[in-house]
């Protein structure tokens, strides 16, 4: 088995930086010379480069990005999900020019006829009847969060180690020495201790979920069907219906946040896995593009939502937002939803994607590296581990800043782009064999480079 060279790799890291800069003369100064953004960036995010600065965004079509330096991009980050259906779907483009333009009426906080259509659609997809907007998965998981503690009278939420839900204060958290939930390492100005909010286990540990159940204090479950934020992590037989059994079993909700599991197909984890939640989030890639959000409702959810007549949910009683559900993000959604992201459009994705899992798979195999791929619907991401893990903590472990590093910034300087936050690849209903055959051979030159052994993507 090869091993990686650290001197090895930092030098072939020093070489691409190099190149980077020295292609990307406009994107360098334009981050230079930014005197009046926080961080250099429109949004503290986006300077996570591993070349000193991100590009910047001349055009994007389809899955092409290109730069201002006049660089295009294959995109399999699609803005990290929000962009799964392409960007600039003709449906969506259609749709949101005549509600902003032709109709106006971009925000009103009032409704229009379509919302009725996208509920229907969400409904169809997840299961759940009733759907309400937001402008983020975020606060869709946010909202969802604070009914669940309504309705059930308990203070705390249960997450599993190294997930993520957004900038939700509670799901910052991981096991402490003694099981009690503390902080993740780097989480900003948190309101309170850790312990206050939440309960946390390890992913596909039910014993050490019904442990943290049993206290009596958890309100609700959050969990993506699968973790998508520490590579992919896919839940072990009957993980999920013993979470169901569980949650049920002690009085807790079951939120499934299926912001990126999404990509399992046309309903989700949630529908190809026949997932029974309580409430289910999405956000992100709905709107094509627009932000937008929704969280769905059981008809139980709704009735015991009911029982509570103090809840104020009509003003400032902590669920809801000015411009949520506003008539340009349900016009993208609606389009989104009934043109782009079909049934049909989910084949050709999942395709192009387990076409992209299977070259991978093949390149690590052949280059004999203790590495994994895992494949969930339209999106796969590789992990510097074998097996691949089977918990977030261990898939923390497998992290390897300086290979990210080294590889995202090789394949963007050939034409390959990646989310600096994932070694993931995501398919659009616009990625074709080609781009994917592309990405490919670059991964097998950037690994031959890495450990001498030339393979066939
Ligand atoms: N849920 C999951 C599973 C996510 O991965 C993310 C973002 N990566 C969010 C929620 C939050 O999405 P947003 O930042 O658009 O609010």
């Amino acid at each position: 088995m090869p091993t990686i060279d650290r001197d090895h790799l930092a030098e072939l890291l020093r070489r691409e930086q190099e190149t980077y800069r020295s292609e990307h003369p406009k994107a360098r100064d334009l981050m230079g010379s930014a005197g009046h953004l926080f961080g250099g960036v429109p949004m503290t995010w986006m300077g996570k480069w591993s070349g000193g600065f991100p590009i910047y965004v001349a055009e994007a079509r389809g899955n092409r990005i290109t730069d201002v330096d006049g660089h295009e991009y294959l995109d399999f980050a699609l803005g990290d999900t929000g962009a799964m259906a392409g960007h600039s779907p003709a449906a969506t483009v259609a749709a949101v020019a005549r509600r902003y333009g032709e109709l106006g009426g971009a925000t009103t906080m009032l409704p229009t006829a379509e919302g009725e259509e996208v509920g229907a659609q969400l409904a169809a997809r997840f299961g759940l009847p009733r759907w309400s907007f937001t402008l983020s998965a975020t606060d869709a998981n946010r909202w969802a969060i604070r009914l669940a503690r309504l309705v059930t009278g308990r203070p705390k939420v249960l997450t599993f180690a190294y997930c993520y839900h957004g900038s939700v204060d509670e799901a910052f958290a991981v096991p402490g020495p003694d099981g009690a939930a503390v902080s993740r390492t780097g989480n900003v100005g948190a309101p309170v201790a850790l312990e206050l909010t939440t309960r946390v286990a390890e992913f596909n540990d039910l014993a050490g979920v019904e442990e943290q159940l049993a206290h009596g204090d958890v309100a609700v479950i959050v969990t993506e069907p699968a973790l998508t934020n520490i590579g992919i992590v896919l839940p072990e037989p009957g993980f999920l219906e013993g979470l169901r059994e569980l949650a049920t079993r002690y009085g807790a909700l079951l939120l499934i946040d299926e912001t990126h599991t999404f990509s399992a197909g046309w309903g989700g984890a949630t529908r190809a896995w026949h997932l029974r939640p309580d409430l289910v989030v999405i956000g992100k890639s709905i709107g094509g593009g627009i932000p937008c959000g929704a969280y769905g409702l059981s008809e139980d959810v709704v009735r015991r939502v009911g029982e509570h007549s103090e809840a104020d949910l009509v003003d400032v009683g902590g669920v809801g937002g000015t411009l949520a559900g506003n008539p340009l993000s349900v016009a993208a959604m609606r389009a989104t939803l009934a043109d782009v992201l079909t049934p049909e459009a989910f084949d050709g994705m999942i395709a192009r994607a387990t076409r992209y899992t299977e070259g991978i798979a093949r390149v690590i195999a052949e280059a004999g590296l203790p590495w994994s791929v895992v494949q969930l619907g339209a999106r796969a991401e590789y992990r510097f581990a074998a097996p691949a893990p089977r918990t977030g903590s261990a898939s923390a472990a497998a992290a390897d800043d300086e290979l990210d590093e080294y590889l995202h910034l090789h394949l963007l300087n050939r034409g390959i782009l990646l989310t600096p936050f994932h070694n993931m690849a995501l398919m659009s209903p616009d990625t074709t064999d080609d781009d994917v055959d592309r990405h490919l051979g670059v991964f097998a030159e950037a690994v031959a480079e890495l450990v001498g052994v030339r393979t066939a993507a």
